[in-house]
């Protein structure tokens, strides 16, 4: 397909696709589905050859939250039967680390439900931050904790956190429609505060909530001008007991394009397939992991995925190889936030081949 051929080509220059082009991926039929991957293939290996980064999910705060995001089984007045807890304590949370390390995780995501930390929150997460560099000094943070404050990122910073994910999560023109309690605004602000701070930025989006192919594009695109390091791409778990419990919207191959189109329009950025991957995906996992260079390792938030020793199988048996804590994830190249802030600070040590 020309098309196709056209998008490697400026994947391969770290040109963006159009608007146009970045529509037509998401058109292709069934029949192309195999084109579409292996063209988005061949740019993920340009990159990141056959690795794959394991990140590692610890819910420091689970449930109970003021906001009213539809998508989320945590939100107000959510009737899903989740796990409800106040803050982990940081030998618990270190313990959760831990286990993710040992099965080969890089990166620790430490959430916590809720708008945003309060500054006494902030020194939680200080604490428990030392308590996994205690064992795992290489270990990569990112910290999700909702809107930030003045001087919040910095002082996340200063406690030895990496990135900061804060997804965009749907285009500005549709937020409203998703949550009432803040704003799309918000959410960008908070981004730029990680990122004035020497965060990486861990940005992304949710499919599948009801959205138009341009609303995808649309916060594609707003993503690639925030400049996102690292993109979560989640499909929608349509959790019973939330306003979009019934939007059962996605096909795998419908995830593979999405996934296909983030790609083309991070060619070399981490774009990682993130919640609801075992629902949608399901069998085409492995065909995923051609495009993305990054999952979560097991269980995260309130459902549960895979077993991890299950995505080390299925990793292993696709070709792919779980990338070593050694390794640096984004191409040598690459100017970006993860070097800059990997040169700051105890336990931030560069890899050799940075
Ligand atoms: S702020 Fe976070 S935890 Fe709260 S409802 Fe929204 S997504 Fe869920």
């Amino acid at each position: 397909m020309d098309l196709l051929d056209t998008l490697v080509s400026k994947a391969l220059d770290r040109e963006l696709p159009t608007r146009e082009e970045a529509l037509a991926v998401l058109a292709t039929t069934d029949d192309e589905l195999l084109d579409v991957v292996a063209a988005a293939g061949r740019v993920r290996r340009a990159y990141f050859g056959r690795r794959v980064k394991l990140n590692y999910l610890v819910n420091l705060k689970s449930g109970l939250c003021p906001e009213d995001c539809s998508y989320c089984s945590q939100r107000l007045g959510s009737k899903a039967e989740i796990l409800k807890y106040t803050w982990l304590k940081p030998d618990q949370a270190a313990a959760a680390a831990k286990a993710g390390v040992a099965g080969g995780a890089k990166r620790v995501c430490l959430v916590a439900s809720g708008r945003g930390p309060t500054d006494k929150d902030v020194d939680r997460v200080t604490d428990t931050i030392a308590a996994i560099k205690e064992e795992n000094e290489q270990v990569e943070i990112c910290a999700c904790l909702g809107l930030l404050s003045d001087g919040q990122a910095e002082r996340l910073r200063d406690a030895g956190v990496h990135a900061y994910n804060h997804n965009l999560n749907t285009s500005e023109t549709t937020y409203e429609d998703i949550c009432s309690t803040h704003d799309f605004a918000d959410r960008v602000d908070t981004v730029q505060k990680a990122q004035g701070a020497g965060l990486s930025a861990c940005s992304g989006l949710i499919a599948g909530m009801g959205e138009s192919d341009n609303d995808l594009v649309d916060v594609v695109f707003a993503l690639r001008e925030l400049g996102s390091d690292s993109v979560p791409v989640n499909f929608l778990i349509p959790f019973e007991g939330t306003p979009l419990a019934k939007e059962w919207n996605l096909t795998p191959q419908r995830c593979l394009r999405i996934l296909a189109m983030v790609r083309f329009c991070f060619p070399d950025m981490e774009v990682r397939i993130a919640g609801g991957r075992e629902v949608h995906l399901r069998s085409l996992q492995p065909l995923a992991l051609h495009i993305a260079n990054s999952i979560f390792l097991g269980d995260y938030l309130t459902s549960e995925g895979q077993a991890g020793q299950a995505d080390l199988e299925m990793i292993a048996d696709a070709g792919f190889v779980v990338e070593g804590s050694d390794e640096a994830t984004l191409p040598r190249d690459r100017e970006h936030a993860d070097v800059a802030v990997r040169r700051r600070g105890a336990g931030t040590d560069l890899p050799p081949n940075a």
